[in-house]
């Protein structure tokens, strides 16, 4: 096997992630569990709250609670220290070969195998390829033709806080999120509980591209954006030291397998099915593609026989669920934003229901191959 990497070393600044159990059981059937448990937090819940009025609307018990109704654990991660596992686990293996530096430019797929043809000219051969290069994957681009990821009109704004220089009743072991009118915040701790991420997601702001960090008008604009907001999430922004600025963008749910896999050719992750964070599933949703292609893949032994088919019956086993993520992380954003009377009937609602509107164990206790 052989992997492709544009960029020229590893660095991805500030982020975390969660990790439902859905993507946890797999990083465990990998053996990769006590890797995640030497870096990642384990949240004892999840808790709804308004952020007007800072008031609890709902919670979700995690901690052991989630290990026993899921088998595996809600982790929450920073990317880099997830990214670390895996790339760790790949260089173990005899079989893979890393290429840093190697920007793909096309293929040119035959009926035996895929030439890959990299920017600085080099060239590469195959059996399949596998285009998990995100969202402006040019694997895509050329295997479908079907335009680029749209921006959504929300920006996220990121930032990291030592948990140690918050006060104490901003250090809770818990992922909170706020839902405001036409915004809302998460907050959670990653690298073993030192830090706290803290997102910011804006909706209706210029739809632009805006990667970055350190960016000096995010500050402004977070604090212009939690203006209405309780003095509790005033406070954890700015205790801040830097924000990070980022547009959204995704693309239509999935509608067939084909938009997966096709020939010797798949998609694979954020490449197939770039979603809204709102369900914080989108690492998770690479993780299970790449859980049920490596079982597709496997289940051909060694004669590699039929690769086309391996590939379709992958693309099978996932377009659906992925579609309904996606659906779902566009609907959940509907519903953290709303005004006026919809937002009493959802703050009601989720205080008649509680939990079990905010426990999905279509979501959590997926198994697929597993
Ligand atoms: C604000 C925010 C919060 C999020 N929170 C969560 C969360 O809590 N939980 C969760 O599960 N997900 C979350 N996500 C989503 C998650 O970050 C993505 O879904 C995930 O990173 C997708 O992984 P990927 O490997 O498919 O793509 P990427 O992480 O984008 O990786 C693609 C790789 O391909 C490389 N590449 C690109 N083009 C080329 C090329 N031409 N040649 C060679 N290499 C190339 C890139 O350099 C990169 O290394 C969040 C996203 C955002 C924006």
């Amino acid at each position: 096997m052989q992997l492709f990497e544009q960029a020229a070393a590893f660095s991805e600044v500030g982020a975390g992630l969660q990790l439902g159990p859905n993507a946890t059981r797999i990083l465990q059937a990998w053996g990769l569990g006590p890797a995640l448990d030497a870096v990642a937090a384990f949240p004892e819940r999840i808790v709804a709250r308004s952020s007007t009025s800072g008031r609890e609307l709902a919670g979700l018990p995690l901690g052991q609670q989630a290990v026993q109704r899921y088998g595996a654990p809600y982790a929450t991660a920073h990317r880099r220290d997830l990214h670390a596992i895996l790339l760790q686990a790949v260089q173990a293996q005899t079989g893979a070969q890393l290429h840093l530096g190697s920007a793909v430019a096309g293929f040119q797929e035959s009926v035996q195998a895929v030439q890959l043809q990299l920017t600085d000219g080099r060239q590469a051969q195959g059996d399949a390829l596998i285009g998990a290069d995100g969202l402006w994957s040019r694997v895509r681009e050329q295997a479908l033709a079907d335009g680029r990821a749209q921006p959504t009109g929300h920006l996220a704004y990121r930032a990291l806080i030592a948990r140690a220089d918050l006060p104490a009743a901003l250090r809770a072991n818990e992922v909170s999120v706020w839902f405001g009118v036409r915004q809302h915040v998460v907050a959670y701790p990653v690298r073993g509980g030192q830090w706290l991420n803290l997102v910011v997601i804006v909706q209706g702001a210029a739809s632009q591209e805006l990667p970055g960090w350190d960016d000096v008008g995010a500050a402004a604009d977070v604090r212009q954006a939690l203006a209405n907001c309780c003095s509790t999430l005033q406070a954890l922004a700015e205790a801040a030291p830097s924000w990070g600025r980022w547009s959204l963008y995704d693309r239509a749910p999935l509608s067939s397998a084909a938009q997966m896999a096709g020939g010797r050719i798949a998609l694979l992750g954020d490449a197939a099915h770039p979603m809204r964070p709102f369900l914080a599933q989108g690492a998770a949703m690479a993780l299970e593609d790449a859980a049920e292609l490596g079982a597709a893949l496997a289940a051909l032994g060694a004669s590699q026989a039929d690769i086309p088919a391996a590939l379709a019956h992958y693309a099978g086993q996932r377009w659906q669920r992925a579609a309904r993520v996606q659906a779902r992380s566009r609907r959940n954003g509907q519903i953290f934003h709303l005004a006026g009377p919809l937002q009493w009937a959802r703050n009601a609602a989720l205080g008649l229901l509680g939990h079990k509107l905010m426990d999905l164990p279509w979501l959590y206790g997926y198994r697929g191959t597993l």
